[in-house]
């Protein structure tokens, strides 16, 4: 599919990803015009000095005033009211989409608030880090990544193809899902995984203050690379959790079934339990290594 292009892009939040895919739309020279919107001065500041836009404004509506694609990647909390407050300032053909980690919640936020003539297709580019803001976006960010766009029946198809030409050219792999189904996926690839290192590390830092220095120590030992995720933006995976509250418990749930199969193992020394899931799970990493998405 060709590059597309882009009169004006309005970037409703300008943080990781969408300073990415801004930084990507730089490169490729996807936009006649680049608005950036956030609520602080600091960050639009931070922004135009990287060269990531033309203009500014902390007002959605004067953001999204004449652009052909608009792109919201604001912690989704804040979706319901943008949607409201740029519902009618956006131009008559305006694709609208998203970056939003949860699908349904976004498409429930949003969807009600477009009007007639304006095309919304949620989307996700699966690509990320613990880092925020404008300053620690990379164009490179996407590359080779999935991203899922989640259509509902009466999204427009020619809407939906851009979006996907606009992935393809940051460099990813695109597919449509149901967004209840992505929903569910991402509860276990990504949102579990977030909960699971908040709680390591949350436990570790209740230890006692002997115990705690000893763990920062020697965290080489496995507790790093769970620091890492945990490190990840408090706003953005709090609302997360409570935007896939129902996928998340669900796998919650499962987790702890097999968690107490492993501690009931443990305690009654069944050595061949435990060797048995390790060696499964070592071959997960495998498959991950051969997809190129280690
Ligand atoms: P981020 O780096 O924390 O940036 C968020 C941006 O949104 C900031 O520019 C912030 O500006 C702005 N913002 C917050 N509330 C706003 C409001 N009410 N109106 C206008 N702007 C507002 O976030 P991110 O990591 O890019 O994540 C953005 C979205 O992408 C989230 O919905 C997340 O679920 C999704 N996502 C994240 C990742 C990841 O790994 N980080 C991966 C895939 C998808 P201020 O500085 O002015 O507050």
């Amino acid at each position: 599919m060709s590059a597309p292009h882009f009169e004006r892009v309005a970037l409703i939040g300008i943080g990781l990803i969408n300073s990415s895919l801004a930084r990507v739309l730089r490169r490729d020279r996807l936009a006649g015009e680049i608005v950036a919107c956030a609520r602080r001065q600091e960050t639009l500041d931070t922004a135009t000095k990287l060269g990531l836009c033309d203009r500014t404004t902390v007002d959605p509506a004067t953001a999204v005033a004449g652009a052909d694609l608009v792109v919201l990647g604001t912690p989704l909390s804040a979706y319901a009211a943008i949607a409201q407050a740029i519902a009618g300032a956006l131009k008559l053909g305006a694709i609208v989409t998203d970056v939003g980690s949860v699908k349904q919640a976004v498409i429930r936020d949003v969807k009600p608030h477009m009007p007639a003539g304006v095309h919304f297709v949620a989307g996700h580019p699966v690509a990320g880090t613990e880092h925020s803001g404008p300053a620690s976006g990379f164009a490179e960010l996407f590359h080779d990544r999935w991203c899922i766009l989640t259509p509902v029946a009466d999204t427009d198809p020619g809407a939906l193809a851009t979006v996907t030409a606009l992935w393809q050219s940051a460099g990813m792999k695109v597919l449509t899902m149901d967004a209840e189904h992505h929903d569910l996926v991402l509860a276990i690839t990504s949102h579990l995984p977030h909960l699971i290192a908040y709680t390591i590390v949350g436990t570790a830092t209740d230890l006692e203050e002997t115990l705690k220095s000893e763990v920062i120590k020697f965290s080489a030992g496995g507790f790093r690379d769970f620091t890492r995720i945990a490190a990840s933006d408090p706003v953005m995976w709090r609302d997360v959790f409570l935007n896939n509250r129902e996928a998340v418990l669900e796998m919650l749930q499962r987790f702890s079934e097999d968690l107490t199969a492993l501690q009931r193992a443990i305690r009654w020394g069944e050595g061949q339990k435990l060797e048995d899931l390790f060696t499964r799970t070592r071959a997960i990493r495998r498959s991950i290594i051969e997809a190129k998405q280690a």
